[in-house]
């Protein structure tokens, strides 16, 4: 492998503590100036591989390269890396410039370069005139982003950010993110973020690496993970997923006919050569991919026809949950409120309904969690 390729290169990195392997043989690629996430449920192991790559921990095997250079074994201070965590970990009782500027009191800097510099970093986090401040005079949003002025002055080649905007609030978290996502545009810096939110990390990075018990099951776009997840553990991850079960009937240059009781006969593109015939399989459909009516529209021959058992009213859009005969789980439906008026009013609980949905829309995944194909 060519370590000179990638920006930062994971290497087989594995972790364990104890019994427990927190990082399990990992290889991972990141490009300089990406924002990429790593995104899993909690105990999935993506703190310690930040951890490794910030060096606050030591790999068992493995090596973790930056512009090509080994940096497995090397001290975080000597790292061109900087961390930003949770709990915005700034000094209270400093002021906001001199918690800003507290990495460069080794650089001997003149004062007025001092000052230069820190400005320049208080208008990038948009709190100029702020910096006589004390920091515990500030609103959790306002801290976490001195801290990230804090890392950034030291000018990293990498910022690792753990679960920085966990402790704040919805609102405030939105605001953050869009904050975050056009000050890492601006300085140009390769960020490596931490969440278990599925949302933050899509609406966020460039790429993300979902992860599962100490290993990574796809490192996509978010738009890849979300239309193309390459197994259920993803799909399941990433938003919401109907699974039907189906069958493979024939396959003819790449285009599978799969059979099943409630979609029907469907023809879908299945790549790679991975299914074969006879297989079980599962199709997958997004909520938002399925169409309701409150007629049988005679147009469309592959309906499936159920009952309303519930309703979810979210403003902009609502989720309806149909229950279907043989299914034991209910059809998740989502639909925008655009047209509230005429269709989305007229649908109530209890109320005869029939779903459409398009074969473009569908997901075809292998029952043994390997690989998808579309
Ligand atoms: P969370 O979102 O809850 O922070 P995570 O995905 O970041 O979870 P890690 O913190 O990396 O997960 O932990 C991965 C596994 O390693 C967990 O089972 C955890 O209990 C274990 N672990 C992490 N650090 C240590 C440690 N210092 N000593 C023992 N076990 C640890």
């Amino acid at each position: 492998m060519n370590k000179n390729n990638d920006f930062i290169m994971v290497d087989g990195i594995t972790k364990t503590f104890g019994s427990v392997v927190a990082v399990d043989n990992i290889n991972l690629e990141i490009k300089q100036g990406e924002f990429f996430s790593l995104l899993g449920a909690s105990g999935c192991g993506k703190t310690t591989l930040l951890r490794l790559l910030a060096g606050f921990e030591k790999p068992d095997k493995g090596k973790i390269y930056i512009e090509g250079e080994d940096i497995t074994y090397l001290i975080p201070n000597k790292r061109p890396t900087n961390m930003v965590f949770q709990n915005y970990a700034i000094f209270p009782h400093m002021d906001v410039a001199s918690n800003i500027g507290y990495g460069l009191r080794k650089e001997k800097l003149s004062n007025k370069e001092l000052h230069h510099r820190i400005d320049h970093y208080l208008e990038l986090i948009k709190l100029s005139g702020y910096g006589n401040r004390k920091a515990d005079q500030l609103s959790g949003g306002q801290r976490q982003r001195v801290a990230l002025a804090r890392a950034l002055i030291m000018q990293p080649k990498v910022l690792l950010l753990d679960e920085p905007l966990g402790a704040l609030d919805k609102q405030l978290r939105a605001n953050m993110q869009i904050e975050l996502r056009s000050l890492q545009k601006d300085v140009g810096i390769t960020f490596v973020f931490v969440t278990h939110d599925q949302e933050e990390s899509l609406s966020m990075s460039d790429r993300v690496a979902v992860m599962s018990q100490g290993k990574i099951l796809q490192v996509s776009s978010p738009d890849e993970l979300y239309e193309k997840p390459e197994n259920q553990e993803v799909a399941n991850f990433i938003g919401t997923i109907n699974f039907f079960e189906a069958n493979i009937s024939s396959i003819h240059n790449e285009i599978c006919t799969i059979e099943s009781k409630y979609l029907g006969i469907i023809k879908t593109k299945c790549k790679y050569n991975i299914y074969s015939i006879g297989e079980h399989v599962l199709v997958g459909i997004r909520p938002e991919k399925l169409k309701l009516h409150i007629s049988k529209p005679e147009q469309d021959s592959r309906l499936i026809e159920g009952v309303v058992e519930n309703i979810s009213y979210l403003g902009e859009r609502s989720h309806y949950y149909i229950k279907t005969e043989g299914l034991s789980k209910l059809i998740s439906v989502s639909s925008q409120n655009v047209n509230r008026a005429q269709i989305n009013k007229l649908i109530t609980d209890k109320k005869k309904v029939w779903i459409s949905f398009d074969n473009d829309s569908l997901i075809l995944i292998k029952k043994n969690n390997k690989k998808t194909s579309f």
